[in-house]
């Protein structure tokens, strides 16, 4: 059985950004999603409607 690769686009969120990530489930990938809009986007309250944004683009894309 092989694992399902899930897969987050940073402009899926609406930034105009090519950063992407792939992982494994969006519980892991979260917290790196939130480091790279902290470093990179100065988003340094990860709130949870971005939280939610972010789980619904990485669920479009599967
Ligand atoms: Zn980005």
């Amino acid at each position: 059985m092989s694992e399902q690769r899930k897969h987050f686009h940073c402009k899926d969120v609406g930034y105009d950004c090519t950063w992407e990530l792939e992982g494994t489930s969006e519980d892991d990938m979260l917290p790196i999603i939130e480091q790279h809009a902290a470093e990179v986007h100065n988003l340094t309250h990860f709130k949870a409607e971005a939280e939610q944004h972010v789980r619904q683009a990485i669920q479009r894309n599967n």
